[in-house]
């Protein structure tokens, strides 16, 4: 994102390994695309506040001048100023949700409205998504109570378990996906904690029993197609991960967002 300072060391080294050409697409990506790592987003450390506000008003700007954001994140907490930003521009949006989680915590689950367990529900709240509109994939594990997922289910929005995924195969879920999306302005929000833990160790709630990373790019590339107006990709933590295998998946994640984008219709 322009604005920024540095891009950390990590982010870089990775990158650095992406080369262009899409074997599955067929497209050099970074040749149909100005592609430009804009760095940080600037905000200060402890105010997570202004660390949202900060966010939005960069993706305003971003999507003023007519650049598609994929954002890196940081945790999922993210992701709702990026959404609150590109509505405005949009309109209500169609949400691709990858987690093993709903994020539709509330305050009463930690006694705090605002944390990275609580992104989908602000987003459902705000109508920052259109009924019927968000899928979520990958879900999978252990639950606070049969209700958690009533918000989710109220607004007639799509839950696909990691089992479902397997049982159906990536191609028929995304199928699916693009035949109910059809031409809506799209976000695509990458949790990594989507994938098992097997294959992204490096983030800070694993969850047994998730995708694979070949069904993860597998469905990503399988949204090709869809008009997807930004993305990102959070929950990937350096502190955590295992001789880089989730800061390699993660990369990829990243690239795959890039060719959705490069791949618009
Ligand atoms: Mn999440
Ligand atoms: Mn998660």
């Amino acid at each position: 994102m322009p604005g920024a300072r540095f891009a950390p060391y990590h982010v870089r080294r990775v990158s650095a390994l992406v080369q262009g050409f899409h074997p599955v697409h067929n497209i050099d990506v970074f040749a149909r695309l100005r592609c430009v790592d804009g760095g940080n987003v600037v905000f200060p450390p402890f105010d997570r506040e202004t660390m949202r506000a900060a966010v939005e008003a960069e993706v305003r700007q971003l999507s003023a001048a007519l650049v598609t954001p994929v954002v890196i994140g940081g945790d999922h907490s993210v992701t709702l100023p990026v959404l609150r930003a590109l509505s405005k521009r949009h309109g209500p949006l169609a949400v691709v949700h990858f987690d093993a989680h709903l994020d539709t915590s509330g305050p009463e689950v930690w006694g705090d409205a605002f944390h990275h367990g609580t992104p989908m529900r602000h987003a459902i709240e705000e109508g920052l998504i259109e009924r019927g509109q968000l899928y979520q994939l990958g879900i999978r594990g252990p639950r606070g109570g049969a209700a958690d997922d009533e918000l989710v289910r109220s607004r007639e929005h799509t839950i696909i378990s990691a089992d479902a995924i397997d049982e159906r195969q990536p191609r028929r879920v995304c199928a699916e996906l693009r035949e109910r999306i059809g031409m809506r302005p799209t976000y695509v929000t990458f949790d990594v904690d989507a994938i098992d833990p097997a294959f992204a160790p490096g983030t800070g709630t694993p969850v047994p029993g998730g995708i694979t990373a070949r069904e993860a790019l597998q469905l990503l590339r399988g949204l090709a197609s869809l008009r997807v107006v930004g993305g990102d990709v959070v929950e990937y933590c350096p502190s955590l991960d295992h001789a880089d295998i989730t800061a390699h998946l993660t990369a990829a994640i990243a690239w795959e967002l890039l060719a959705l984008v490069a791949l618009r219709p």
